[in-house]
């Protein structure tokens, strides 16, 4: 029985490796940058890293972590409700929620454990979650845990999200759930109109601004900010693990009430040890740095700008808003591959993605701008992907 429970694994591990799709794990041996070295010693132009600020490897983030080392010790050895809050904890749940514009928040050691623990507390049988169907991973499984009624519509479609709030009419409550910024994509949610379908239908909103927070919208306070729509998102989720230092660690924002009962019942909150101190003193220098750092965010755009510009004038179909997530469509899953490695021999890092990630046909390099890459990094980059591209005959 044991046996083949094992041949049947290794014939799936191989049958994963002969359609190209097995991942392989890269080495680094450098703190992660807009140049990395590789184990081989060769140093790269990065462009696939969630490191939007240039936080990761900022000494004042660093030296906020080391410091909270030798003051509070390095782990807290419990959940958060047994022995595990430090005086840190509650600051950064403090100042993420003045920051972002809410009542409370309450930390998470992941954004996918926030998605996770958020919908069964407050949602039940009589309830109907209606979600965008490109939404995180986390999402999904963190609805696939809630007992509400659940409801799926097409991607930023408003006629099918306004089919599907219809059908859910007679729930008790409705929550309309979507990413903040679609990550493969580079598009925003359609806050604009998604707000007014949850008037005009009584719905509540989920948010999950992983690709956001600290960084879109003037004052880097995410995607509603970005739509003018602050105080319009009744549960907005994000993670440390990107723009602010890039370390781990999540978290929701909402109404005291909400918070103070997610803190009763949020399973990933109450059997998981709680964050790091050095994590979260981190995080409260990276969010000190977003505050007080306004050209990071010019940057980061002007950059984008920039970039899309040139890689369209070369000839190559971008895809999303102006945001630094980059798409570079290609097709082909075979083609991505390919571009990818060729990437990679001429010194740029920037990952392809393939179905199941992306839908079968669509398959792409998806870069992401950093408000530190230079202008001659991003000419670099402009004129390899003028040369691999010319070979491959994508352009
Ligand atoms: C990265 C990401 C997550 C997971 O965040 P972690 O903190 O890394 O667990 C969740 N949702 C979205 C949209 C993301 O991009």
């Amino acid at each position: 029985m044991t046996k083949s429970f094992y041949s049947s694994i290794n014939k799936e591990v191989k049958s994963i490796k002969s359609d190209g799709l097995f991942k392989e794990e890269r080495l680094i041996s450098s703190p992660q940058g807009t140049k990395v070295t590789l184990n081989d010693g060769s140093e790269v132009l990065n462009f696939c890293a969630n490191d939007y600020l240039g936080l990761a490897s900022n000494q004042d983030v660093i030296m906020a972590a080391k410091n909270s080392l030798d003051e509070d010790g390095y782990g807290m050895a419990s959940v958060r409700f047994i022995c595990g809050t430090n005086n840190a904890h509650t600051r950064l749940e403090k100042e993420l929620s003045e920051f972002l514009g809410y009542e409370d928040c309450i930390l998470y050691v992941a954004c996918f454990d926030a998605n996770g623990g958020i919908f069964e507390p407050l949602f039940g049988p009589e309830d109907a979650i209606i979600s965008d169907s490109l939404n995180h991973a986390s999402i999904i499984d963190g609805i696939r845990l809630c007992k509400a009624k659940r409801f799926r519509y097409e991607h930023s479609d408003m006629v099918s999200l306004e089919e599907k709030l219809n059908e859910a009419k007679n729930s008790r409550y409705r929550v309309i759930v979507t990413d903040g910024v679609f990550s493969m994509d580079g598009t925003y949610a359609k806050l604009p109109e998604i707000v007014e379908l949850a008037e005009r239908y009584e719905a509540l909103i989920m948010v999950d601004d992983c690709h956001a927070t600290g960084f879109v919208g003037n004052s880097g306070k995410g995607s509603a900010e970005h739509f003018g729509l602050e105080g319009k998102i009744d549960f907005l989720t994000g993670t440390l693990g990107k723009a602010l230092g890039g370390a781990s660690g999540g978290f929701i924002c909402a109404k005291k009430g909400v918070v103070e009962l997610l803190k009763q019942k949020s399973r990933p909150y109450l059997f998981s040890n709680a964050l790091s101190p050095s994590i979260v003193k981190a995080t409260l220098k990276a969010l000190e740095l977003v505050r007080e750092q306004p050209e990071r965010r010019r940057r980061i755009f002007k950059n984008t700008i920039y970039f899309r510009k040139q890689m369209k004038s070369l000839g190559f179909n971008i895809l999303g808003d102006e945001h630094p997530i980059t798409p570079v469509m290609l097709g082909d899953a075979n083609v991505a591959q390919r571009m990818s490695k060729e990437l990679l021999n001429n010194g740029i890092y920037a990952v392809g993605f393939s179905f199941p990630v992306v839908p079968k046909g669509m398959a792409r390099i998806r870069l992401q701008i950093n408000s530190e890459h230079t202008v001659e990094e991003l000419d670099k980059a402009i004129k390899i992907f003028k040369k691999v591209g010319t070979n491959l005959k994508v352009i």
